[in-house]
């Protein structure tokens, strides 16, 4: 067994808040906020919101779990405790000291039943205080959603644009597919959240095949694509994510647990496919609670995998500092 110097410093780039705070406080969130959860045992609790590799047959019965974590987090005070807890726990367990955090708030707010913005400066309340007690730079990207309206998705521009000097750093588009939904409809709005300082990331070439992160790249230009693992099937696309100096935010569990990617032996080769054509990459691990990882697992689990070298994985380190929103 190989390991990674325990002193060094990482960064993390995708990480969803849903899926980020450890059970015990998720249900000690639920208790304080008096919500009627489907089980009155924690350990039943436990199986709900993390992955059983058995159980989870399919992409989509992967986000069915965010059903439960989004609901617990729907509001102001747990908002703040997930964000907070998150980071502080990044830093204590992985000495994880940049992390950009993602959450859609609007999954937060009981269906406007709650102000948005409270729940926005929540959020910000948990990343300030996590970066007081704790020699950690973090950031907060807000997530749209493929199944919103386009009007939801354009309120939660504005929101990021309205706190991007507060801690929001960037947007991402995520969510399960839906039927008639065209990444291109976006074009505008995120060009109007670049022009306000906003990092670009979406969601692509993960459940959907790599075009995908063509009609991404072409009518977002993203700075970063979140998984992306599919280009490796084409070498066009390949191609494209490198001219564009676009970074992928790779999440090797993750991708494995929701049969994205097959096997380890899938993964390799995708490694391989992308280091041959130098398309930048970082290790993330997308929602270590729920995946039962963190990311120093993640990186000994290409390590010993012979996936990735100590140097190349050093390498995908650095370019998680380097490809982060946090200037
Ligand atoms: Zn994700």
């Amino acid at each position: 067994m190989q390991e990674l110097d325990p002193n060094m410093k990482l960064a993390e780039l995708h990480v969803h808040l849903g899926s980020s705070v450890d059970p015990a406080t998720m249900w000690e969130i639920a208790h304080l906020q008096g919500i009627r959860l489907p089980t009155k045992d924690y350990w039943a609790f436990v199986d709900l919101i993390t992955v059983n590799p058995s159980r989870i047959k399919s992409f989509e019965e992967y986000l069915k779990l965010f059903t439960w974590t989004d609901l617990i987090q729907s509001s102001p005070i747990a908002v703040e405790r997930a964000v907070y807890q998150t980071i502080a726990g990044a830093y204590r367990k992985n000495n994880i000291t940049q992390l950009e955090l993602r959450f859609n708030p609007m999954k937060r707010n009981r269906n406007g039943e709650q102000d948005l913005d409270h729940i926005m400066m929540a959020a910000i309340r948990g990343l300030d205080r996590a970066s007081i007690e704790y020699p950690v730079r973090a950031g907060l990207i807000v997530c749209l959603d493929r199944t919103f309206t386009y009007r939801q998705n354009q309120i939660l521009v504005e929101k990021a644009l309205k706190y991007s000097s507060r801690g929001i750093v960037g947007i991402d588009i995520a969510g399960p597919a839906k039927e008639g939904f065209r990444y291109s409809d976006y074009k505008e709005l995120y060009a109007k959240a670049r022009g306000g300082g906003l990092g670009l990331t979406v969601h692509a070439g993960e459940d959907d095949d790599y075009r995908s992160v063509v009609e991404v790249i072409n009518s977002l230009e993203p700075d970063r694509i979140g998984h992306g693992v599919r280009i490796v099937h084409d070498e066009g696309t390949m191609d494209l994510v490198r001219e564009n100096k676009v970074t992928l935010e790779i999440c090797p569990s993750s991708n494995l647990n929701t049969h994205v990617v097959k096997d380890l032996d899938e993964m390799k080769w995708i490694f391989e496919r992308i280091r041959s054509k130098g398309i930048k990459y970082t290790i993330n691990t997308d929602g270590p609670e729920m995946l039962m990882t963190h990311l120093r697992n993640e990186m000994h689990l290409l390590l010993n995998s012979n996936i990735l070298t100590k140097d190349e994985l050093a390498k995908a380190n650095e370019q998680a500092f380097a490809s982060s929103f946090l200037k």
